[in-house]
């Protein structure tokens, strides 16, 4: 009898793991999408400009939204501080940092590129994704091997080693997508660069401006299509082919494209924030005021030309996509230009969801908009030491906010989930904020990642 009812008990166990294991959520596409630097101040701001009204973007509207913690390894959050201002100018992560931990799913010291607290390389969900056999890719609007990209794809313990980086990435990662600024040939207005031919002096500082693209060498080993590693496991190399026009970016967009493509865009530090203002006072111009670089692709362009290399592959893919210059423009205070880049990035986000909506599914693919930690501490007008909120100016008007420091701050920022595998970061979303409510952490975007792609 007992062995019977033992027998019964295991069997019953064993159907329960199957069901269990076969109900376990997975995704088949990932897209994580940051916008660096931003924050709930960011999208209001933006919303107002757009639209006049707030909750108009497509993730406000379509998406669950979790807020998130994003403190690095030493640091902490206290909600009960959320509302303090000179509590949140304190103790704020850098990008790498919080780009490893959304990669990886673990905590590390500010600076460091896929490298844990001890110094250790972590894994990253794209290596996660590369062992299940799905193609992987990072795509950003500024340096491709700056701290962001860098920090899903590479392992060095500092951030300011772009040239061993960039070289990590292309030589080593299983990547076939990598996109983003860092031209040695162009200047930020989109203009080559004519270099004079200077004999090298003995002891003489070596030529920087080749760093962010792995060095002259290497540089030169893209144009002529012979850099890259082996990405698919049988030992050969597989070099890249590198694009670096506007009208190739959108040339990729559609149909047949290269196994692996690496697009160099034609403008030396970001695809538009680092353009010359009017007047050469940029951080005052309003949005749109000064031309932008006609020959560099939006990163909405450059989004859906990634996905479309990607998608090739029938394992599904991973791939990160960065509006890095929110945070450039609002290191800088410049009002503008933050608007614009926002303005490009929600549009980046449209293309995606329009992508999925057409191409796949949100039972297959997950999509996470996002960013990594606040930046110019964004407020209403004559917000200290109070968070007052931002002005409504009507659409098309700049709306009335102040920038309040120069760098990041400690605050809680938005995470917005929909499609395959979302339902996890409700689980997630443990800790209690009195102004958020139910938050997450940086963490689980790298955790939940990695359990919904392992193979
Ligand atoms: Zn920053």
């Amino acid at each position: 009898m007992n062995a019977i009812r033992y027998i019964l008990l295991i069997s019953l166990l064993a159907l329960f793991a199957i069901t269990a294991s076969a109900q376990a959520p997975r995704a088949k596409n990932i897209i994580v999408m940051v916008a660096d630097g931003w924050c709930f101040n960011h999208i209001e701001a933006a919303d107002y400009y757009q639209h006049g009204e707030l909750g108009k973007q497509i993730y406000e509207r379509e998406f669950t939204l979790y807020p998130m913690s994003t403190f690095s390894v030493n640091g902490s959050y206290d909600p009960a501080q959320g509302s303090n201002y000179d509590y949140l100018l304190k103790g704020a992560t850098d990008s790498a940092a919080a780009a490893t931990t959304m990669s990886s799913g673990v905590k590390t010291l500010n600076g460091a590129i896929g490298m844990g607290p001890d110094n250790q390389p972590v894994e990253h969900a794209i290596e996660v994704a590369e062992k299940a056999g799905k193609a992987t890719g990072v795509v950003t609007s500024v340096q491709w091997s700056h701290a962001t990209p860098a920090g899903f794809t590479a392992h060095d313990r500092s951030r300011g080693q772009y040239e061993i980086i960039a070289q990590q990435m292309v030589n080593d990662s299983g990547c076939e997508v990598i996109m983003g600024a860092g031209n040695p040939d162009y200047d930020n207005e989109g203009q080559p660069i004519k270099r004079k031919h200077v004999k090298k002096v003995e002891g003489s500082k070596p030529d920087n401006s080749y760093r962010f693209v792995g060095g002259e060498k290497m540089w030169k080993a893209l144009k002529a299509g012979k850099a890259g590693g082996d990405c698919d496991g049988d030992g050969k190399p597989d070099h890249w082919k590198m694009f670096q026009s506007k009208k190739d970016v959108q040339k990729l967009m559609e149909g047949k494209t290269p196994k692996r493509v690496l697009v160099t865009v034609e403008a030396s530090e970001t695809l538009q924030v680092s353009r010359k203002g009017i007047d050469d006072k940029r951080e005052d111009d309003p949005p749109f005021q000064a031309p932008l670089l006609s020959n560099v692709p939006t990163l909405p362009e450059m989004a859906l030309a990634a996905i479309n290399v990607l998608d090739e592959d029938p394992d599904g893919f991973y791939l990160m996509i960065e509006g890095g210059a929110v945070d450039w423009a609002s290191h800088a205070n410049a009002t503008g230009r933050m608007i614009e880049e926002m303005i490009d990035y929600n549009a980046a986000v449209e293309a995606v969801v329009g992508w999925v909506n057409k191409n796949s599914s949100w039972e297959e693919t997950l999509v996470v908009v996002t960013g990594d930690h606040e930046c110019g501490f964004l407020l209403g007008p004559g917000s200290k030491p109070e968070l007052k909120p931002i002005v409504n100016n009507g659409k098309g008007n700049m709306p009335g906010f102040e920038f309040h420091y120069k760098s990041h701050t400690n605050q809680l920022i938005p995470c917005f989930v929909k499609g395959a595998g979302s339902d996890l970061f409700a689980g997630a979303a443990k800790n209690e904020d009195p102004k958020r409510g139910k938050y997450i952490d940086n963490t689980d975007i790298g955790l939940i990642a990695k359990k919904l792609i392992q193979p």
